[in-house]
């Protein structure tokens, strides 16, 4: 047995905890939106690693940075600072609302760190009465204690004995659901400005509106969950720019590092300062390495290039999803923004997403599902027009073979 065959999906049951079902298929290179697995087999790829590969596999531009970085100095830990942290937090700053940035290595952590900030905040300035954090229920914000205790679905933060306290959950969409729950004991309200592991949920501007004024009014700080919107998904650099509703906090994880491991949560001066040195940190968090490829990635991104590029793809998209679903009449919605779309399959197909997946996974696509019922496209930003097309055709010979069935 060649060394190659034995390292297989069976390896997987045999040494990995069992918390995750992954596909059969062992993908081994990556170029722009086309992916090869372990016996040559081509696939496109609209996945993007769950919205993380914003400008698909081994982009030169993010080669270049790892490469350099990778023969300059990789680690330090927060004993020290480093030119590429500095760099890249002078950038947020720049081109968002945020004064202050703190460097983590994960969406989670990330959430984490804006939770105790909150937290934090609260208490310093108002007391100790004023703990109470609102989110929304299907929301989604990582699977620390704290995080998923803040996550809107109960399964999976039960099983883990108590739970950090004073979390509640109010109706996203229903701004009379927050306001039965915010008073002056509210700290903060957590919330993704589009719902995407929860269905592809896009926030009405009311809302998100009424949401930021209800904050004000009780003076409790909005958190923007931005991991999974954020770095151009929606085709602004955050979400938030598009919903002209500016949070207290964000955080941004995923799409940041282009693929290498990074989070960051941004707030302002005022807020920031409640982080007085030694209340929280990371070895890892801001590590040079991921810092130098995070750069290349939000240098890439943030140009008028790629940004309205990801509305005229979501064009594509949404065209192509639409015409296939004139054929064969499986979805009910198409729904989303920018190069985060779901689609949303009908009543005859209830809780079959996966069944579209694998399907698709047959034909040469890789896609995503949020939930059940919903399949959902988190493609590179900068996906060629002609995979756009080709990834589509593709899916369209897996949905005819399930619709036929
Ligand atoms: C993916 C995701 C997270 C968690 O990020 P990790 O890097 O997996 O910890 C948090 N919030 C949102 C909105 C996400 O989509």
């Amino acid at each position: 047995m060649t060394e190659q065959n034995s390292v297989n999906r069976e390896l997987f049951d045999q040494v990995m905890v069992p918390n995750y079902a992954p596909s059969s298929v062992i993908p081994v290179r990556g170029k722009g939106s086309r992916v090869w697995d372990q016996n040559e087999n081509e696939y496109i790829d609209f996945a993007g690693g769950i919205a993380v590969n914003c400008l698909g596999h081994c982009h030169p531009a993010l080669v270049g940075a790892l490469q350099s970085q990778s023969e300059k100095i990789w680690h330090l830990s927060n004993v020290m600072t480093n030119e590429p942290a500095l760099r890249l937090a002078k950038k947020l700053v720049d081109a968002t609302f945020a004064e202050k940035v703190y460097f983590a290595n994960s969406g989670a952590e990330s959430n984490e760190a804006a939770l105790k900030l909150a937290r934090r905040w609260a208490l310093d300035v108002h007391g100790s009465n004023k703990t109470q954090i609102i989110a929304f229920k299907q929301g989604f914000h990582g699977r620390t204690f704290f995080t998923v205790t803040v996550g809107g679905q109960a399964a999976y933060s039960d099983g883990f004995g108590p739970k950090p306290g004073d979390i509640v959950h109010a109706e996203y969409n229903n701004l009379e659901s927050v306001k039965a729950l915010i008073s002056d004991k509210t700290c903060a309200v957590v919330m993704e400005p589009l719902q995407g592991e929860g269905g592809i949920v896009s926030p009405t501007q009311e809302f998100a509106q009424g949401v930021r004024e209800l904050c004000d009014q009780h003076n409790a700080l909005l958190v923007f969950d931005e991991v999974q919107t954020g770095v151009g998904r929606l085709g602004e650099l955050y979400a938030y720019m598009g919903l002209n509703v500016t949070p207290d906090i964000l955080t941004t994880a995923k799409a940041l590092g282009g693929g290498f491991p990074i989070g960051a949560m941004i707030t302002t001066t005022e807020i920031a300062k409640h982080l007085k040195i030694g209340t929280h940190g990371s070895t890892y968090g801001g590590n040079p390495l991921a810092c130098a490829v995070a750069e290349a990635a939000f240098d890439t991104v943030n140009t008028p290039e790629v940004l309205n590029g990801v509305k005229a793809k979501e064009k594509l998209f949404k065209d192509g999803l639409n015409a296939i679903n004139a054929k064969y009449k499986v979805f009910s919605e198409i729904r989303g923004q920018g190069l985060l779309i779901g689609a949303v399959l009908t009543d005859a197909y209830q809780g079959r997403a996966k069944d579209f997946l694998n399907a698709a996974m047959a034909e040469g696509l890789m896609s995503l599902v949020a939930g059940a019922s919903i399949v959902r496209f988190a493609p590179s930003l900068v996906i060629e027009d002609a995979d756009i097309a080709e990834g589509l055709a593709r899916f369209e010979k897996a949905v005819a073979k399930l619709a036929q069935a």
